[in-house]
């Protein structure tokens, strides 16, 4: 009898989702005729940028003559768009060569993927609450997780100290849920003991485009020292309006080495086995993101998500909660008021004033008694539900 991965029994369930959208429906059967503001989707709602039009219908037409036609891709992506990527490195002053960056059809999956570099004796810290595939990630390849709890008195920003020592070590900033970005000094001080420790950080950079504030990076390779201990993982997905077009790109320079094995190498290895690479469609369009044309359009669809998380922030500031994120994020992380749990907070503003947020509690046990807020959704559903949170106050 083949022997399955028990490990896939140890997966917690995951209400949060499920849970969001059975409350949903049932308040929609009760309440046909009433208009719901979904602030709780992390998807966008904005369509892809002209430059980005363009180059897809540019790159089907050549898919139609025998003289531009493209089949197999290379498996770690297209030098167009690995050169591409590196000279936009090199705009904001981080020096990368085409071969450290891997095209990807996305984060999620490079997330998942990535985990073959290490052994599975290896250890995971989670920085909570978090991005759920993080943890299952691991749980299904049997690691040791460290949880590093966070909250309101390190605003949702730790620091590492001797007791959260892991081998892989996940950062995301600006992160979801909480929107919090980390400060040079502080993620200086991740990268310094990554270094110390031979640990790898694995830096989900899928919304650095969303951080407007020079003084915040937006990359790990920013940091002093990162070329020697972190892989950045990115994606097309919220910056550029991606999430259905599938693209990101993962970065992992060649100097980074342990055991004297080059993980860059090692990944080569990976993708050369087990993908054949993204469409050449797709990447046409990627590479369109990167042009002044393509930045333009992006940044307009930015400027509209941040627009309605000002939105939502001008509201809680009068209300005067408690919250992190919105500035450089699109992602805003409020303490419930009056000591209410997560669920029931998630359950008032669904019953009274119609408005569907994403319950903190799902993210991790301490994000019990916070709420996300995403700022995805159209500027008119956010101002109607901005309007509806004033009556928290
Ligand atoms: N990482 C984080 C922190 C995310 O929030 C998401 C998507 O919501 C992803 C990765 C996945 O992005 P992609 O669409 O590129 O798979």
């Amino acid at each position: 009898m083949v022997k399955l991965n028990e490990h896939y029994s140890e997966l917690k369930d995951s209400y949060l989702f499920y849970n969001i959208s059975q409350k949903v429906k049932a308040y929609q059967e009760k309440n046909p005729d009433k208009k719901l503001y979904r602030m709780g989707i992390g998807d966008v709602s904005l369509p892809l940028c002209d430059a980005v039009i363009k180059a897809l219908h540019s790159a089907v037409d050549d898919q139609s003559a025998k003289e531009s036609f493209h089949g197999y891709m290379p498996e770690c992506g297209s030098p167009f768009l690995r050169e591409t990527i590196a000279d936009f490195y090199y705009t904001r002053g981080v020096k990368l060569s085409a071969e450290d960056v891997f095209v990807s059809s996305g984060a999620s999956d490079e997330l998942g993927d990535i985990l073959d570099l290490f052994d599975r004796s290896s250890s995971a810290l989670v920085i909570e609450p978090a991005y759920p595939a993080y943890l299952d990630a691991n749980v299904m390849a049997g690691r040791k997780i460290v949880h590093l709890p966070s909250g309101i008195d390190n605003g949702f920003l730790p620091l590492p100290d001797e007791k959260v020592k892991a081998d892989i070590l996940y950062i995301c900033s600006p992160n979801n849920p909480t929107g919090a970005v980390f400060d040079r000094e502080k993620l200086q001080k991740w990268v310094d003991f990554a270094n110390a420790n031979g640990s790898v950080i694995l830096f989900d950079a899928a919304y650095e485009a969303f951080i407007d504030d020079p003084k915040l990076p937006r990359s790990i390779y920013e940091m002093d020292g990162a070329e020697t201990c972190a892989i950045e993982i990115c994606s097309l997905s919220k910056t550029a309006g991606f999430t259905g077009t599938r693209l990101g790109y993962t970065v992992i320079p060649r100097t980074l080495t342990r055991n004297g094995m080059s993980l860059n190498s090692m990944w080569v290895r990976n993708r050369t086995t087990k993908t054949n690479g993204v469409s050449y469609i797709i990447q046409r369009g990627g590479a369109a993101v990167f042009t002044p044309e393509g930045q333009n359009g992006i940044k307009e669809n930015i400027r509209y998500y941040k627009n309605n998380a000002r939105i939502l922030m001008d509201s809680i500031d009068k209300i005067g909660l408690w919250y992190t994120g919105g500035k450089n994020s699109p992602y805003i992380w409020m303490k419930t008021p009056s000591g209410m749990k997560s669920w029931e907070l998630f359950d008032l503003l669904l019953n009274d004033y119609q408005i569907i947020g994403t319950p903190g509690v799902g993210f991790g046990e301490c994000g019990e008694g916070f709420f996300r807020f995403s700022t995805f959704g159209s500027t008119e559903d956010t101002e109607e539900a901005a309007k509806r949170l004033l009556k928290l106050r």
